[in-house]
């Protein structure tokens, strides 16, 4: 299982590709959710999400294995951190997107000079097809979320909160497959056990709620959440796990108030954040939080949205 060892190394391994991210403040914010809100912003991180941590310790360790080649299955911030990685290591990487992606998501690949191959609508079109490429071409394909070494790099993130600020309450993450919040409640919690860790879901995409009820993986049929980057049906294999040892609490939010959430912090902090993120802004504006006058951390996962899409989700 993942330590806390496994990502201090992490944390060495990728300095060199990553920015350290501020946390931002806003007193209109602590007001409204009667709580110290810290963003910990990696939509100020580089490729604008925090993707761009696992894929940097994940793809420096398949290069020292002697790699020349990755691939992944992904149009959008996996896609894109792996692109980025790839080109500051100077490897070739292909990035295989659906049918429908955007030309803004796939132009940012393109302009990491990745090559792009278009397959199918589905997950489970492309992730059998980057594989095989990954395969012939004697390459390695880059998982988004269930893998150690991914798990690791996103935990980094968890590191430098607790470089960052001391007295922290609680850690606000929102979960996708799991990555994020399984490397980040490891260093947490091997760190610290009384800070609380805890996760986010739309409604729509509670499937990892539902796992935790059930006490074993679980699967939903689909979700068309605006939170784009929490579409995954079910947690990981390795990721759940560590979920089930480490995550205090998942609460759920709508999809109106994941909008309501996304233009407060426009508005009033200047700040475009993606949909996912906003997800753990709502949880603190909508009261699901346990206590008040805590210090909270929530996690800012990333800030990629396409201006197409910018109407839809701001709410007036
Ligand atoms: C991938 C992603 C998530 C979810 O991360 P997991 O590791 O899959 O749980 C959340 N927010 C953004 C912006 C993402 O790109």
């Amino acid at each position: 299982m993942l330590t806390k060892q496994n990502i201090m190394e992490a944390q060495v391994r990728i300095a060199p590709y990553i920015h350290p991210t501020p946390l931002l403040t806003s007193c209109q914010l602590n007001a409204r959710c009667g709580n110290m809100i810290y963003l910990k912003s990696e939509h100020l991180q580089k490729t604008g999400a925090f993707k761009i941590r696992g894929a940097a310790n994940k793809i420096t360790q398949a290069v020292a294995d002697g790699a020349n080649y990755v691939t992944a299955a992904s149009s959008g911030n996996h896609g894109q951190a792996v692109a980025y990685i790839a080109q500051a290591l100077g490897i070739k990487a292909k990035i295989v997107v659906p049918e429908d992606a955007s030309a803004c998501k796939v132009g940012a690949i393109e302009g990491y000079n990745s090559t792009v191959e278009k397959c199918g609508y589905l997950s489970s079109d492309r992730i059998p097809r980057a594989k095989a490429i990954a395969e012939a071409e004697n390459g390695v394909f880059i998982p988004p979320y269930d893998d150690p070494l991914i798990m690791a790099g996103q935990g980094t993130i968890g590191l430098e909160i607790l470089q960052q600020l001391d007295n922290i309450d609680a850690v606000i993450v929102p979960i996708g497959g799991g990555g994020l919040i399984s490397g980040i409640a490891t260093a947490i919690k091997e760190s610290n056990p009384a800070i609380k860790v805890i996760g986010v879901e739309p409604v729509s995409a509670n499937d990892t709620y539902l796992s935790l009820q059930n006490g074993a993986i679980t699967a939903i049929a689909g979700t068309t959440t605006i939170a784009d980057g929490l579409r995954t049906i079910q947690p990981g294999d390795c990721t759940f796990p560590i979920v089930q040892k480490y995550v205090d609490e998942i609460v759920l939010v709508s999809e109106e108030e994941i909008k309501e959430a996304f233009t407060f912090v426009l508005e009033r902090m200047k700040q475009l954040i993606e949909p996912s993120s906003a997800t753990v802004i709502a949880a603190c504006m909508f009261n699901k939080l346990p206590s008040e006058g805590k210090n909270i951390v929530a996690v800012i996962s990333g800030g990629n949205v396409d201006m197409a899409d910018l109407s839809k989700i701001i709410k007036i």
